[in-house]
């Protein structure tokens, strides 16, 4: 991510704030952490010491679940040469989840697409673009199908290895939300990396206004009125390179191995848990609109916001009162899918 969109994203941290009455007792923290900028807001009793203890927590799930941080138990797990690694409970239970949600997009969302992901250098920003053959033979290594979870025993087969990069950020922020409501707290806002995540309303009650990035560059596209939700978006401008007049994004269709071209430039999904949103927002990246579209209407757990080459936003019918449009995108398409 540039130092634009870097800036971009505090904006909406900013443009979050700046709405309504200035809330009390409000206690701020950023930090850099999983390769991002993490904001944390929080309002009442107790927030100082919750925010310590949710900026001691992160850096720990980032200990634990970064590809590259040679301490990390999904470190172990990628070096482990087809033998057993024990996992913590965090590990474990993110694997459980994650591996649950691979079955449920069909592979849409494949953690073990990890080897691909390095042959584009996205891990190291050492960008290149693999030939076909490196990529299929890279390819026959991506089959979450393989992955053996026991308890808190995980076995890899040789030669595979995971990337939690699509899940952990959900999954960090339904724990920091957990550790709130412990403290006693029932007012707060956190920004991972551009994923927000709202506990209860504003403290004046009015709900959480969050602000959905413009895919084209700076700005938003919409903002969406919410209280207690995730609001998740995997956007192919979040990380990037360009060669040879073509754009190469971050989000790879594990069908092909090369980055999802689905029509879709943003997906953003608005649902209780962070983990699923995370998930889905990068999964649905994948699927593109008429299979998303399908998977949400089997479904009751999530809504989502759309938006395809063309700037047109396709939203579902859950949060048809909630989003609008932002001031520059009042000439986009809007559409509404219905059950
Ligand atoms: P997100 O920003 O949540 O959409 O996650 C994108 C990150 O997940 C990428 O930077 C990769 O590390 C990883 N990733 C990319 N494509 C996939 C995929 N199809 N399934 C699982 N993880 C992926
Ligand atoms: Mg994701």
């Amino acid at each position: 991510m540039n130092h634009t969109r870097f800036l971009s994203l505090l904006l909406v941290l900013l443009l979050l704030t700046s709405c309504g009455t200035t809330p009390a007792q409000e206690e701020t923290s950023t930090i850099f952490a999983m390769d991002t900028i993490m904001q944390l807001s929080v309002y009442g009793k107790n927030g100082q010491e919750a925010l310590e203890q949710a900026s001691a927590y992160i850096w720990q799930l980032e200990s634990l679940l970064s590809t590259t941080n040679t301490g990390s138990e999904i470190y172990a797990a990628n070096q482990s040469a087809g033998k057993p690694v024990a996992l913590s409970d965090d590990t474990a239970a993110l694997l459980r989840r994650s591996l649950e949600l691979c079955r449920e997009t069909d592979g849409a969302l494949d953690i073990s697409i990890y080897p691909v992901i390095c042959a584009w250098g996205f891990p190291t920003d050492e960008y290149r673009v693999p030939e076909e053959t490196e990529l299929s033979s890279l390819l026959d290594r991506v089959d979450y199908t393989q992955i053996r979870l026991e308890d808190h025993t995980l076995t890899l087969p040789a030669g595979m290895e995971i990337d939690l990069g699509a899940v952990a950020k959900g999954y960090t922020g339904d724990r920091i939300m957990d550790l709130f409501r412990n403290s006693g707290l029932s007012s707060a806002l956190i920004s991972l990396g551009g994923n927000i995540q709202a506990l209860g309303a504003k403290t004046d009650g009015t709900p959480w206004r969050v602000a959905v990035l413009s895919p084209e560059g700076d700005g938003y596209a919409g903002v969406l009125e919410v209280e207690d939700r995730a609001v998740i978006t995997s956007g192919g401008y979040e990380r990037y390179f360009e060669q040879d007049g073509q754009t190469y994004w971050h989000i790879i269709d594990p069908d092909t191995g090369r980055p999802a071209e689905s029509g879709l430039v943003s997906v953003t999904i608005v649902s209780e848990s962070g983990v699923l949103g995370d998930a889905l927002s990068t999964a649905l990246f994948v699927m593109g609109k008429d299979r998303a579209v399908r998977f949400w209407r089997e479904r009751t757990d999530f809504d989502f916001v759309l938006i395809d080459k063309e700037g047109t936003v396709t939203i579902s019918e859950g949060i048809a009162d909630s989003f609008s449009l932002y001031e520059d995108w009042q000439d986009h398409k809007l559409e509404v899918i219905s059950r």
